[in-house]
């Protein structure tokens, strides 16, 4: 969806001009490019419809930059699909606040209740977590082993009682230990039927829960539609996780679930560690379906500052590791020419995910310091970085710089480690467009 979107509009972007028949054929690229990411039809109907009523009115047609605009709206109704930020958990007035999990199985549910347990203890809650599931093997242990972890009581009365009188028992236990948050996992299945929905309703209409949470996985696109449409009918739901945003999934699921549903995406899930859950955020999906990351602006800006014709050069140098002090210092001057280098970082998709990425903070001010360790070398030094494993060299160096040679020493390091992630960086890109050109 991202890259198809993208191609549709930033051959828009630089439009001067917008008719009508400009409009109707790019609403068909978006309309055909949002089925092709599994976003239900009726939904990208309405969408549509509403994308084109404000992008031929006033407001577009009359400014000054109308394919930027028209940009824009598409991004504001993503947004909008989405609903607006709806993280909120309701809190009884009356502890405990009781949250029922539910979805098919392997979702997400017992990972997201220790996550939930996690986010709830974070506000200084006490959460107990509630082990409902007593069908699958082991679905006892796993919630037992997060609650170890995470220091969060589970309670549990084995797997010969029945799910619902657990749940009785367990909101019991939390009144008795002043516990204010009860959540109860519940059980999956591969399917939705009318057992599982039997037990479902049993533990609800029993515990009658402050929130009953639907996990979903966003890799299953449309049928996690389907699956958010039966169980919002069976057990009116209060809200959505959607788990597994942090694998290749393109956001048709996050589109529809809102619009189908009426139930707002209230987290997301973005990996198996328990810290992995946040606030469910439609603007920054919205960003991302539009163009992973801002890829969109960054690309613009990148167009703006450097050179294409350089760009390309140094794209061939980094896939050779040919990449030299010289360049390195060519490459700075660029980049500064961009704007902060925190913001462009930011805007690579993935960037903010990767390890070690968040320490990467850049200081300008270490920037003018490499940049003196750089002019202090030598131009065959500048070109042939393996010159510098040479200790006299590196002090000399760090003499004209000013700086230390531990300084030195660490720029180096530095530089190297780039090298490969640069060199990583370009495998990863030629990954993934074979897989584009695949699909
Ligand atoms: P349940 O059957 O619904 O209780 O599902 P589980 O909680 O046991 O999760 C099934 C699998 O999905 C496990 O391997 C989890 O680690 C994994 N998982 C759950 N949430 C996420 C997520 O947000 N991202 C990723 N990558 N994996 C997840
Ligand atoms: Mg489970």
């Amino acid at each position: 969806l991202a890259n198809r979107l993208q191609d549709t509009l930033s051959r828009w972007r630089g439009k001067g001009k917008v008719t009508e028949a400009d409009v109707n054929e790019m609403m068909r690229e978006v309309r055909l490019a949002l089925l092709e990411a599994d976003v239900n039809f009726k939904v990208v109907r309405e969408f549509v419809a509403k994308v084109k009523e404000r992008a031929i009115g006033q407001e577009v047609m009359k400014s000054l930059s109308p394919g930027q605009q028209v940009i824009k709206v598409v991004n504001e109704e993503l947004t909008a699909l989405m609903g607006g930020t709806q993280s909120k958990i309701e809190h009884a007035k009356q502890a405990p606040t009781v949250i029922m999990m539910v979805g098919l199985q392997g979702a997400g549910k017992t990972t997201t209740t220790g996550k939930l347990a996690k986010y709830l203890q974070k506000q200084n809650r006490r959460p107990l977590m509630v082990a409902g599931d007593i069908y699958r093997p082991a679905a006892i242990k796993q919630l037992q082993v997060l609650g170890e972890q995470l220091n969060v009581p589970v309670f549990t009365l084995g797997d010969q009682v029945s799910p619902i009188e657990i749940a009785e028992q367990a909101i019991a236990h939390a009144k008795e230990n002043r516990l204010d948050y009860v959540l109860i996992d519940t059980a999956g299945r591969l399917h939705i039927d009318e057992t599982l929905m039997g037990e479902l309703k049993g533990i609800r209409d029993t515990t009658q829960p402050h929130e009953i949470l639907l996990v979903v996985d966003a890799m299953t696109g449309q049928d996690a539609v389907n699956v958010a449409e039966s169980f919002n009918e069976q057990l009116e739901l209060s809200g959505v996780v959607l788990t597994k945003l942090d694998g290749d999934t393109r956001g048709g699921a996050a589109l529809s679930v809102k619009a189908v549903t009426g139930k707002p995406i209230k987290f997301a899930g973005m990996g198996e560690k328990m810290d992995a859950l946040e606030p469910f955020h439609p603007d920054r999906m919205a960003s991302r379906i539009l163009g992973m990351g801002d890829v969109l602006s960054l690309i613009e800006k990148a167009q703006a500052a450097v050179d294409e014709d350089k760009a390309k050069e140094m794209e061939r140098k980094f896939r050779k590791a040919e990449f030299t002090f010289e360049d390195f210092l060519d490459q700075m001057a660029q980049v500064k020419k961009m704007g902060p280098l925190e913001d462009l970082l930011g805007m690579i998709p993935g960037m903010g995910k990767m390890k070690g990425m968040q320490d990467l903070k850049v200081d300008e001010k270490q920037i003018d310091r490499v940049e003196a360790i750089v002019k202090s070398m030598t131009v065959d030094e500048k070109q042939n970085p393996e010159m510098l494993k040479n200790t006299s060299r590196k002090r000399r160096i760090a003499k004209g710089s000013g700086v230390t040679l531990q300084e030195v020493n660490r720029f180096i390091k530095q530089f190297e480690d780039m090298r490969k992630m640069m060199k990583q960086f370009t495998r990863m890109a030629d990954q993934s467009k074979k897989k584009k050109g695949k699909g």
